[in-house]
């Protein structure tokens, strides 16, 4: 059963409880604004926000009517001008005042139709876009046509929605009113004074403000951002969003942690397996969770470092400590490829240091799924590395200790929640490659503590990167031939072509094809349709040198590393976003020989598209690419939340309303060490809050305890 306090029923009954959402109209509404796998709810219209707005306010006399521009007009009908039979003409209305003429144009109009709507001799009012043709004034297609009654019910202003195919603006319109008198009075969970002191509405005057705008002008692209009810609506969700990071946070801190740390021995041993020396972040970032391990609070730290920084050593070393003081380790990787890869990496050192380590992903089934359960049990497994199947029900650790997730920037307050019930008081080590923007980073990992790996291992070349139009195709061919020749290894990234895998895939295959008819078997070829074992074949071929050139589709976006590997050619980079191209420039470039990115296009490019090229082209640095992302695309892509279903934000627009996450933290902090368990009465109105913008999951942390 929800605990959702009943206040807020209405916001959540499904839209086709409101007059005129029927069975024909909610599957569009669906389709609008809903979510895969459950109805449109009232909340949900009430959270699509007008696109603009157009005044229907009479404009003066046809003669002074601008041209382009929604006027509304009071006219007079003088004739119809029906198309001649059998012509494929327009239906022509021929309406004055008293300073000119404007002709009503309706394809494919009905004549009986019209002639009830616009009879001979009558007053009418018009509203619509007047329009020059052959220096004549029309109108095409009136939005409105109304008599006089009609005109009196008509709003000043109309708020215009975003649609989809089916639904009118008008339609939506009428559906977001009905859903206005739905709005309950709500408690103010927001501080009375700072809303005073910004000018801000109450929840329900935001919404009727947004939705029933004073005039056109306050819902332009720009004014919207700025309004103040917008501005409300985006805080209150920020809030809400930071609210819920700062509980789970506060509970995290108040759970008996446990030290996690021993000696320092296994650390060591690994320290000196390693060909390398740590890097100075490396070291501090070691420091940094070494002491979140021996302070009896529980850890929860974010890794953040850039492609290649060198991440993974330090996840190691994490996990050596907990082992140190006789408990488990976890590492989970987002896809099998990585998670083992990671195996195979860890493996050697694990073995150098004594450490017994087990596989599991969604493929161990069987006798060997049975082992590593067993041997997760009974503790006799120290190192456990796999996908989220490591978290899923029926897996038991006797006892972990710290569990580290790999470039899980996808990973959200319930998959925290899940990773720490597996064991009294995990120390939690999230790792992101992603170089996430401060602002995004307050958004998604507020409640984290933060290392930054912030410098590159020594010794790496700077990759040169090149842009090359796909005309030059051959010529791109013929110097891969020459490097493979010299011992270079090249990833080919086929173009993301469409929606669909299989036309991806199509297009990897073609390449692969061709690229075999001249290099042989020194080609492979990997993409995310293959089997399991198929596809680490694949990689491992190319891992060992056996094969030369390895073609994917974008598989191999994340996390992969093989050194030796020097050029990476991404075909139609046009058509990736900035991260990506990013994150795959990055499996290159690790070995301390230089390395090449060659970025194919497709001309001619649009504007966005060549700004993504040559910023790419000038910089290596992740966070600038990453800012930069965010300006030119928004915030759900550069996390890819649109893609992985998280809830992302509805109202609020990080590229404005920056400026309220970090308000909004604070505001939660000191709301969480005043009130933790939210029960005075500004708590009570926060847990409506929480339930409205569905971050409840952390109220059930306060029941707990
Ligand atoms: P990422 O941060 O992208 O996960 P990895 O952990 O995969 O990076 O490291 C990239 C490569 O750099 C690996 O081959 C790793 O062995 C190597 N590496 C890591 N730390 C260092 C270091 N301090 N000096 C030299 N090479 C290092
Ligand atoms: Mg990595």
């Amino acid at each position: 059963m929800s605990l959702r306090p009943s206040i807020l029923d209405p916001l959540f009954a499904p839209a086709n409880t409101l007059p005129g959402v029927g069975p024909k109209v909610a599957p569009l509404l669906d389709r609008l604004v809903g979510e895969p796998g459950r109805p449109t709810r009232v909340m949900d219209l009430l959270f699509h926000l007008p696109s603009g707005g157009v005044s229907r306010e009479m404009k003066g006399s046809i003669a002074d009517a601008p041209v382009g521009e929604p006027v509304t007009l009071s006219v007079t009908v003088v004739a119809h001008r029906p198309p001649p039979p059998g012509r494929r003409a327009p239906y022509r209305i021929l309406v004055e005042d008293e300073t000119g003429d404007v002709t009503l144009v309706f394809f494919n109009g009905q004549k009986a139709r019209l002639e009830k709507l616009l009879p001979v001799g009558e007053r009418r009012y018009v509203s619509g876009k007047i329009e020059l043709w052959e220096a004549m004034r029309q109108m095409v297609h009136p939005d409105r046509i109304l008599d006089d009654k009609g005109i009196e019910n008509l709003p000043a202003v109309e708020a215009v929605y975003g649609l989809t195919e089916g639904l009118s603006s008008r339609m939506v319109g009428r559906y977001v009113g009905a859903a206005l008198e739905r709005v309950p009075r709500v408690p103010e969970w927001q501080d009375a004074a700072w809303l005073d002191r910004n000018g801000l509405p109450d929840f329900a005057s935001a919404l009727a403000a947004i939705h029933r705008p004073g005039n056109a002008q306050q819902l332009s692209e720009d004014a919207l951002s700025k309004s103040p009810a917008r501005r409300r609506l985006a805080y209150d969700e920020i809030l809400a969003s930071q609210l819920a990071l700062a509980l789970v946070r506060s509970r995290m801190r108040r759970l008996p942690g446990r030290v996690n740390a021993g000696d320092g021995h296994l650390v060591e041993r690994i320290k000196r397996a390693l060909p390398f020396g740590l890097t100075g972040s490396q070291s501090k970032a070691v420091d940094d969770i070494r002491n979140d391990l021996v302070a009896d609070k529980k850890m929860l730290r974010l890794l953040q470092g850039d492609v290649g920084s060198g991440k993974t050593v330090v996840g190691l070393l994490a996990m050596a400590s907990a082992i140190e003081a006789g408990r488990q380790a976890a590492l989970m990787a987002p896809t099998e490829i990585l998670a083992r890869q990671h195996y195979e990496r860890i493996a050697p050192l694990a073995e150098q240091a004594g450490l017994s380590m087990a596989l599991l992903t969604g493929r161990e089934k069987g006798a060997a799924r049975k082992a590593v359960l067993a041997g997760l049990a009974d503790g006799s497994i120290n190192i456990a590395v796999g996908t989220h199947a490591l978290f899923q029900e029926g897996v038991a650790f006797q006892d972990l200790g710290v569990a580290v997730v790999d470039e899980q920037h996808r990973f959200g307050v319930h998959q925290r929640l899940a990773l720490g019930s597996k064991g009294e008081a995990v120390d939690i080590l999230v790792m992101t490659a992603t170089p996430i923007p401060r602002t995004l980073a307050l958004t998604y990992f507020g409640d984290m503590d933060v290392s930054v790996l912030s410098e590159k291992p020594a010794g790496r070349k700077p990759i040169a990167t090149k842009l090359i139009s796909i005309e030059r195709l051959d010529e791109v061919i013929g110097a891969m031939g020459r490097a493979i020749g010299n011992g270079d290894q090249v990833y080919w990234v086929c173009p993301l072509v469409g929606e669909s895998e299989t036309v991806d895939l199509a297009a990897a295959e073609e390449r692969f094809e061709q690229l075999k008819s001249i290099f042989g078997d020194q080609i492979g070829l990997v993409h995310g349709k293959m089997a399991g074992r198929d596809k680490d074949a694949a990689m491992e071929r190319f891992s060992k040198g056996e094969t030369k050139i390895l073609v994917s589709t974008t598989v191999i976006e994340v996390g992969v590393d093989v050194p030796n590997a020097t050029i990476m050619v991404i075909e139609h980079a046009e058509r990736f976003g900035l991260a990506q191209l990013h994150q795959l420039r990055g499996r290159v470039g690790r070995g301390s020989r230089s390395s090449t990115c060659l970025l194919i296009y497709k001309g001619p490019l649009g504007q966005v598209a060549q700004a993504r090229l040559e910023m790419m082209r000038q910089t290596e640095d992740g966070f600038r690419i990453a800012e930069e992302d965010l300006r030119l695309r928004g915030e759900g892509e550069v996390l890819g939340t649109r893609q992985s279903g998280l809830p992302g934000f509805k109202l609020a627009r990080l590229e404005v309303d920056g400026d309220l996450l970090a308000a909004a933290r604070d505001d939660a902090r000191l709301i969480v060490d005043r009130d933790p368990d939210l029960v005075s009465d500004r708590g009570q109105a926060l847990r409506v809050l929480l339930y409205m913008f569905e971050r409840d999951s952390a109220i059930r942390l306060l029941r707990a305890g």
